[in-house]
């Protein structure tokens, strides 16, 4: 294995969904729904693969998802985007893989914040970029995560290539509201840099805020690759169908990656989040309250089992702190959990580029059915 990649051997949800495997437990850990997506998306992924949709669709993605895209966009955020500049990829993963790869010459820095989702740091060693991870952090605690905006101004250099955004943010819950995109925004045009932006949870935010997706501020959708796709939305993860859009030339430059690493992907399943793009309102809206009411369930569960939790406002997961559980280690902790009391979790350290920064914190999924989280909480009960 090439040395820059060897500190990226194994991914902590492989491992921790191993260890609940093994233990019986009830896995917290990765994020993922144990319930399926809408039963129309389901019938029509099925129906496709019956009648003969299981040849490569085009490079870019077949048009009606393109549309799809480009009219959710328009729907949900009066984002004007020409289908002709959606590329359909193999899920969001590959969509920021092709977009580092594609725009960053070795030595080029990233700017992104930690904790951050475990393949950001993957992809930007495999490119040769030099990663420069903004610490999030409670102002207090039980306060949401946030950046010190003096941190993000000293990030950024005359070598600063992209900015890799996630809002809703995974693992910290946090949603970024429209002063801290338009700081980020703004340092990434003063420096000539691109905005790469991660918004997979846009449909999972709660307490009534909203998503801001970063291309719909004033002057950034010119220099913004905005980045989604159909595992979180519809509770479909494991089918890996996702797009980028933003100006034509840089989604060109995405594709011209794209194409080598997977070439096309989903036949079958493409037409199918096609029509499910344009399901009511009432499917979006069911989605978030019903999430929204897991979350404070699991959430309630862990501060009474004794952990700081810190408030989540997006995302399939919420953060805790358990040194007032009189735990120094995160990960010591999560290697035991499992036979201890049932229940697996991740640590946050991993998803740090300074382990320190996320050394007691423990991060929690409760995208699972309410008898499901109800059976944890009251394990989670036994830890005092
Ligand atoms: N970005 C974030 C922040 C995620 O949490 C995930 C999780 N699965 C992904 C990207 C990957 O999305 P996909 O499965 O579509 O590749
Ligand atoms: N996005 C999910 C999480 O953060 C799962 C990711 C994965 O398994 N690679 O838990």
């Amino acid at each position: 294995l090439v040395a820059r990649m060897q500190p990226f051997t194994s991914t902590i949800f492989a491992e921790m969904s191993a260890l609940a495997v093994r233990t019986g437990a009830i896995n917290l850990g990765q994020g993922f729904p144990d319930t399926d997506g809408p039963p129309s998306l389901l019938a029509d992924a099925a129906a496709n693969i019956t009648s003969g949709i299981n040849q490569y669709p085009p490079g870019p993605g077949i048009p009606e998802l393109r549309a799809a895209v480009a009219e959710h966009q328009k729907r949900f955020y009066g984002l004007d985007v020409d289908p002709d500049h959606v590329l359909v990829t193999t899920g969001a993963t590959e969509a920021i893989a092709s977009a580092v790869l594609a725009l960053c010459e070795p030595g080029d820095e990233v700017v992104t914040f930690q904790p951050y989702y475990d393949s950001y740091a993957a992809t930007i060693a495999l490119a040769g970029a030099v990663l420069k991870a903004v610490p999030l952090r409670p102002a207090h605690p039980g306060e949401p995560f946030a950046f010190d905006p003096d941190e993000l101004r000293a990030a950024f250099s005359a070598r600063t290539r992209l900015v890799l955004v996630n809002t809703p943010h995974n693992p910290t819950g946090t949603v970024f509201d429209r002063e801290q995109l338009t700081l980020i925004g703004r340092l990434a045009a003063e420096h000539e840099a691109i905005v790469v932006t991660d918004e997979v949870y846009e449909h999972m935010v709660y307490d009534g805020r909203p998503h801001v997706p970063m291309a719909t501020l004033p002057d950034m959708a010119e220099r913004t690759l905005t980045i989604s796709s159909v595992g979180k939305t519809f509770s479909v993860t494991g089918w890996k169908v996702g797009w980028i859009s933003g100006p034509p030339q840089l989604v060109a430059a995405v594709r011209a990656v794209k194409q080598f690493l997977t070439y096309v992907s989903g036949a079958p399943f493409q037409p199918a989040i096609a029509s499910a793009l344009a399901l009511p309102d009432s499917f979006y809206a069911e989605l978030a309250d019903g999430l929204q009411r897991k979350r404070d369930l699991l959430s309630g569960g862990l501060a009474a089992a004794g952990f700081t939790v810190y408030p989540s406002t997006g995302t399939y997961f919420v953060v805790t702190d358990v040194a007032p559980l009189g735990v120094a280690d995160g990960a010591e902790l999560c290697w035991r959990l499992p036979e201890l009391i049932g229940v697996a979790a991740v640590p946050v350290s991993v998803f740090c580029a300074d382990p320190d920064l996320g050394r007691t914190l423990v991060r929690f999924a409760f995208c699972k059915r309410d008898e499901v989280l109800t059976e944890a909480v009251e394990r989670l009960a036994n830890l005092k």
